[in-house]
């Protein structure tokens, strides 16, 4: 079951719409949002996303009082290169994805040893769940804690604007099926941590009367 489980990095996107900017180009370098799960027995790391070795062991130490070697599951949400950007730094841990992502990655020969297979269920606690649009193949996870369904959505939700207009990101594969997808979250998230942002609680109730 999983105990605890927290950001350790905030990401931001490239470029925001809500802020008033363009979607043309990129107005800041892109850093993903990178959270730790706690199980029993298990400590995963989902889309690690610092490029400097020293830089993730500071923000992981911070957030979780954790070395890298000490993580020893690693789940990566799709193969966008800002989603596993830091996965050298976890040597020691299992790296795990959807069969077409783990083979997209692995295929990019950039790795030292290869991400491995993943389908249903983490540690019988954590589900891998289809959430096709931003990428045909991208998977987010899924759990219950304190009583509280969390998603770990990746790019399926960039941010909380995002998730509140169903939209899909302007290099999203399929605008149509990344909204469908969103709206399928609503359904069973409370808390969403998204792709590109702090987590945030769904509302799904309050929201969903007003729509
Ligand atoms: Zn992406």
């Amino acid at each position: 079951m999983v105990k605890h489980w927290d950001v350790v990095t905030i990401g931001n996107v490239s470029r925001n719409r809500y802020w008033g900017e363009s979607e043309e180009r990129a107005v800041r370098p892109v850093i993903c949002t990178c959270t730790a799960i706690f199980g029993d027995d298990f400590v995963l790391v989902v889309d690690p996303s610092l490029e400097d070795r020293d830089r993730m062991a500071f923000e992981l130490d911070r957030r979780t009082g954790l070395k890298l070697d000490d993580v020893g599951l690693v789940f990566l949400t799709h193969a966008h290169g800002d989603h596993w950007v830091g996965l050298p730094h976890f040597g020691p841990a299992e790296w795990l994805a959807a069969p077409s992502v783990a083979q997209g990655i692995n295929g990019t020969g950039k790795l030292a040893k290869q991400v491995e297979p993943v389908e249903g269920r983490i540690r019988d606690s954590i589900d891998v769940v289809h959430t096709p649009g931003h990428t045909l193949d991208h998977h987010s996870l899924r759990f219950d804690c304190d009583g509280y369904s969390i998603v770990v959505a990746g790019d399926a939700v960039m941010n909380r604007d995002f998730w509140r207009e169903r939209r899909g990101f302007f290099n999203s594969v399929d605008k149509e099926l990344a909204g469908k997808t969103i709206e399928r979250l609503w359904a069973f998230a409370d808390i969403v941590v998204p792709g590109h942002d702090n987590y945030f609680l769904a509302q799904r109730r309050e929201l969903g009367e007003q729509r």
